[in-house]
């Protein structure tokens, strides 16, 4: 592999794992906490607008926003409440990230959410959370009760004159709530039915059809760090447009599974699964890749791939690499053909049944759809029947193409990106691995 090496830099878990630390107030405040909402609270909520939008922070959850732009759509002089949520749903399969700062700092995203709430003038804030996480829920309730009890939260905060409350709502346990538009539905109270944007983009029509921002937990973290070192400073970790620290969930057949916080961009695909993942377990070959939770299209071992990379002339010219030669960041994974997402890398060694890999996908697929569109709604489930058919032994030779062929027609033609999340697995493994679907199908056949 080449390239870039860096030792893991830890922001947002910086205090997670350390010997004695607890979720306490009293700890967080011993370790700087709420320095940077005093801070914060000192500025007018334009100029802590423009400090995140220098800080280039992208949203975490998987989209990849903008935060400071997407803060930014919330008019000054906005009539109507603006809430704040919080999005703790963490439903990406792989996904395991956001759950270890929840129960071991909590204080430091509710210190976000205090700041967000005072840069976008929201007075209400929600952490929705999944119906999983009770113990979660039960720290972020105890949290914001001592938060509270310290003037951090109800009215004049600090005698800035700001006042907010914060209210945790645990969701049921389900994928679709993760999609911030059926979140909020669920919150209202209904069916986690996704809006169509346009016209429901949340921070225009959201919660109660009033402006809503919602961000997720790793976000709303980093927005403490950009505040305490500054917009131009944040910005100077990580590379343009990829900015900051990623906290990554790695998991599959690698030696040491868990949660690594890197610059982005310093750390390649093959570092981290070599470096801080330890390795595939047994000494194995790596068969197959998924960079950023189960709806990314996979990357199969020995690909090449083009990236545009700076040369020493200063001049960017476009060059092959392997797939484990990427760096980790929203640009260069995309520039492969797939994407960062949730930042949770899936490991699978060349022992690894590709198509039982799918028909796992595709049962989680079809069972989560929301049902509200025919494309994905009958498509996933198309998807799961023909899989089980050639698990089965009972595969045709045309099902490969009938797989793709289905897959194509959900993408793109679907209320919300679960269309993308149930077909983009069909597409990517049945195309990269066709030798391995054909042989399971001609096996069945003979
Ligand atoms: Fe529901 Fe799927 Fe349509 Fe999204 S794409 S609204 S999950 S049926």
């Amino acid at each position: 592999m080449a390239g870039l090496r860096a030792t893991e830099r830890r922001l947002i878990l910086a205090n997670v794992d350390r010997p004695g630390y607890t979720p306490d107030i009293e700890c967080y405040l011993r370790h700087g906490g709420y320095e940077a909402l005093r801070k914060a609270l000192r500025m007018q909520p334009r100029e802590l607008v423009d400090e995140v939008k220098a800080s280039q922070l992208r949203g975490r959850g998987g989209a990849g926003f903008c935060c400071g732009v997407k803060w930014g759509f919330i008019r000054p002089d906005e009539k109507k409440p603006v809430y704040l949520i919080c999005n703790a749903d963490e439903s990406e399969p792989g996904t395991f990230k956001d759950r270890p700062v929840i129960h071991r700092d909590p204080h430091q995203l509710i210190e976000g959410m205090i700041i967000a709430a005072h840069a976008t003038r929201s007075h209400l804030a929600y952490i929705y959370i999944r119906g999983e996480f009770p113990q979660g829920a039960k720290i972020l309730e105890r949290a914001i009760e001592e938060a509270r009890q310290k003037g951090f939260l109800g009215e004049n905060i600090l005698g800035s004159g700001h006042s907010m409350e914060i209210f945790v709502h645990r969701g049921a346990g389900a994928y679709i709530c993760g999609e911030e538009t059926g979140l909020i539905e669920s919150l209202e109270g209904k069916r986690a039915y996704p809006r169509i944007k346009p016209p429901y983009f949340p921070a225009v029509l959201g919660l109660y059809q009033c402006p809503t921002i919602v961000n997720n937990v790793e976000t709303l973290c980093q927005v403490v760090h950009v505040v305490r070192m500054g917009g131009a400073e944040f910005a100077g970790i990580g590379r343009p447009n990829n900015t900051g620290t990623r906290i990554v969930s790695v998991s599959g057949h690698v030696n040491r599974p868990g949660y690594y916080e890197v610059e982005n961009g310093a750390w390649t695909l093959g570092q981290i699964i070599c470096d801080l993942a330890g390795g595939v377990r047994g000494g194995r070959g790596i068969k197959a890749i998924i960079p950023g939770g189960s709806s990314a299209k996979v990357f199969r071992m020995g690909e090449k791939v083009r990236l545009k990379q700076k040369q020493s002339d200063g001049t960017v010219a476009a060059k092959e690499v392997d797939i484990l030669d990427i760096p980790f960041d929203f640009d260069s994974i995309a520039e492969a053909g797939s994407m960062s997402g949730s930042g949770a890398i899936i490991v699978m060694d060349d022992t690894t049944d590709i198509v039982a890999v799918l028909n796992n996908l595709n049962h989680f697929y079809a069972h989560e759809s929301c049902g509200q569109c025919t494309p994905c709604r009958e498509g996933s489930l198309w998807m799961q029947k023909i899989t089980d058919r050639i698990l089965s032994g009972e595969g045709r030779p045309s099902d490969p193409a009938l797989l793709a062929n289905v897959a194509d027609n959900i993408a793109g033609r679907t209320v919300c990106a679960m269309g993308e999340a149930t077909a983009w697995p069909v597409q990517s493994f049945v195309s990269k691995f066709r030798d391995e679907f054909d042989a399971a199908c001609n096996k069945a056949q003979s």
